[in-house]
């Protein structure tokens, strides 16, 4: 279901489709499919940064989900320089964790709107819940669920959770599950989840529970948000951001080569 929706042609950043819009496009974009029929599938949201880019390389399950996705999203500042680099233009950052608050705040003027959060530790989704509904009205948490470790592989599982959101056919599921895990996981499931739009969007249920802190707007404004991760959680993201770190400038530079050949 990817493509422009009769606005902005998507554009190519390092081969990864990207649609160019800012905070207010991709708000626009979403209710204005929350404000429609859900159709044959669940509309999903991408929010590529430098770990989804080195992943995509061999990834066939996450460059699918890329492929079928509604809107795509640049959720990394490092992403934005490569973009300007490349002579790509793009309007800016648009960050998963900024994106959600985002709809949840147009909620209060636009909405109401209805919301289920899947994914974070058990627990974590009903404090996100809670501050949710203190936070943002016109925005109705309609069920939480985190799903337990290798759910994936669990047809049984897998056939509880899209019960459960059929039970409460939110206008948007907000998914936090990890990339790539909740790409594939939504894409696999487009044609059965009950919701109107799917944003996939790691660690944003931590962040709404406040269970983890954000970086400062500060670091965030000069793309340091990785350093302000890996300094909370050293043990999970230090291998992830070595790894990337090591790849990513080869995968620029193979882009900037192409530019350049005739
Ligand atoms: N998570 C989960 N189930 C899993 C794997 C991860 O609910 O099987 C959650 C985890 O608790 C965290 C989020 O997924 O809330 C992913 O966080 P991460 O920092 O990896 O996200 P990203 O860096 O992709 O934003």
């Amino acid at each position: 279901m990817g493509g422009a929706v009769g606005e902005l042609e998507r554009v190519a950043l390092m081969g990864v489709p990207i649609d160019p819009v800012d905070m207010t496009g991709a708000v626009d974009r979403v209710f204005d499919w929350a404000g429609k029929e859900r159709g044959d599938e669940c509309r999903f949201v991408v929010t590529p940064n430098v770990n989804h880019l080195v992943m995509l390389e061999h990834h066939v399950g996450l460059r699918d989900a890329y492929l079928h996705a509604s809107l795509v999203v640049v959720d990394g500042a490092p992403l934005v320089w490569s973009a300007a680099l490349l002579g790509v233009s793009l309007p800016g950052r648009v960050a998963g964790s900024d994106l959600v608050p985002g709809l949840f705040a147009a909620a209060r003027d636009r909405g109401p709107i209805t919301t289920y959060l899947l994914g974070a530790a058990p627990g974590v989704a009903e404090t996100a819940a809670v501050k949710i509904r203190g936070r943002f009205p016109g925005v109705e948490v309609v069920g939480t669920y985190s799903p337990p470790m290798g759910f994936e592989h669990d047809p049984e599982e897998n056939a509880r959770i899209l019960s459960r959101i059929d039970a409460a056919r939110p206008d948007l599921l907000v998914v936090g599950l990890g990339a790539p895990k909740q790409e594939v996981w939504v894409d696999q499931h487009r044609h059965e989840i009950a919701a109107k739009v799917a944003l996939c969007v790691g660690a944003t249920i931590d962040f709404l529970a406040e269970v983890q802190p954000r970086a400062p707007v500060w670091m965030r404004s000069v793309g340091l948000e990785w350093a302000f991760r890996v300094a909370r959680e050293p043990g999970r993201l230090t291998k992830r951001y070595l790894r990337d770190g090591w790849r990513f400038p080869g995968l620029l530079l193979r882009a900037m080569r192409g530019r350049r050949a005739p």
